[in-house]
């Protein structure tokens, strides 16, 4: 039972006795200096662990990264590096986590999950892909947009429920849209690189146009790197004229084609619009697929 409900019963109980109510009021006391000094020195302890420093992030507390680089990727996306406070921490943010940052902005506190893009290994700073918003929507994105190298931004994590181990399904069937792309690359790009996985990848990634395909070049070298481990599609609700691969919205049969119908061996993994996901979610269901086998960022 929680403290506070065990005193909750006990003050009911206590209502009648003035002896009794000081007797608990001193015990009280008692109990929560003794609860402080315990919390102060496990802080002050684990704030002196080896392991504690060799951490960039804390889940429970924000810590503060400096922006050593940015890039523009299309249009309307640019990738922020983050610098961790030593070069030799380790970036602890396993395969499909999240970070949450936070700023002040215009006087108030905001906070926003992203998905870093590195390899659960990085060492030294991390990197994250994000959608620079046209006001007036875009309040965080666009204090990232206005960042400039050198200015510090506080972030603490990893959060997720998302769990991967290597191998664990036969393949990985991925559906994503816009900067849905970001879990989906980070798990493409090291499972492609971890010598002992043998986990094979169909992607397919809505944009608008094809100016809007993040990573396209990256994603495009390691499916010729590994022609039977990572298949990619590609669908554009506005497609050049000579575009051959999917257009409009992703369909039932995109899916059927490149995804097939549910079984033991696929998992199905969704990230893009809140819109894009509720309708995959149809889609999948139609093809067979429920609860376990998909899983949405
Ligand atoms: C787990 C998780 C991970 C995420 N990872 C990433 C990531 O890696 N990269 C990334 O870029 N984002 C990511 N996001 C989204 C991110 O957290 C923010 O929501 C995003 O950056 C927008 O925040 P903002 O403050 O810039 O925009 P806000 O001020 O919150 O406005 C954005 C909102 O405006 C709406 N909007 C935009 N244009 C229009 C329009 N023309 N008409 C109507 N509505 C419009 C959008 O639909 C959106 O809901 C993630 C979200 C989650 C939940």
């Amino acid at each position: 039972m929680k403290l506070t409900e065990w005193f909750k019963l006990e003050s009911l109980h206590i209502s009648s006795s003035p002896l009794l109510l000081s007797v608990i009021g001193i015990f009280v006391l008692l109990v929560t200096s003794f609860v402080r000094i315990l919390l102060k020195l496990y802080k002050g302890k684990s704030f002196h662990r080896d392991d504690f420093n060799s951490l960039a992030l804390d889940p429970l507390d924000f810590r503060s990264f400096k922006l050593i680089e940015k890039a523009i990727v299309t249009p309307n996306v640019r990738l922020f590096r983050f610098a961790a406070s030593h070069p030799e921490q380790l970036v602890n943010v396993p395969l499909g986590k999240h970070i949450y940052a936070k700023a002040w902005i215009n006087g108030k506190e905001v906070r926003r999950p992203y998905n870093p893009i590195n390899k659960p290994n990085q060492v030294g700073y991390f990197d994250i892909l994000v959608k620079i918003y046209p006001a007036p929507y875009g309040l965080f994105s666009r204090y990232l947009d206005s960042l400039e190298i050198g200015d510090c931004v506080e972030f603490r994590g990893p959060k997720g429920k998302f769990e991967y181990k290597r191998n664990m399904k036969k393949r990985l069937g991925m559906i994503a849209g816009g900067t849905g792309i970001t879990p989906m690359f980070q798990l493409i790009d090291a499972i492609l690189n971890d010598p002992l996985e043998r986990t094979q990848i169909s992607l397919i990634y809505a944009n608008h146009t094809e100016q809007d395909i993040i990573f396209r070049n990256k994603l495009e070298s390691l499916a010729s790197q590994f022609p039977t481990r990572l298949k990619l599609y590609f669908v554009l609700n506005q497609p050049p004229s000579s575009w051959s691969q999917g257009v409009g919205f992703i369909n039932e049969k995109h899916i059927q084609h490149h995804l097939g119908y549910a079984s033991s061996s696929i998992m199905i993994l969704v990230c893009g619009p809140p819109a894009m996901t509720k309708a995959m979610m149809i889609l999948l269901n139609k093809l067979g697929y429920k609860g376990e086998d998909i899983f949405k960022f």
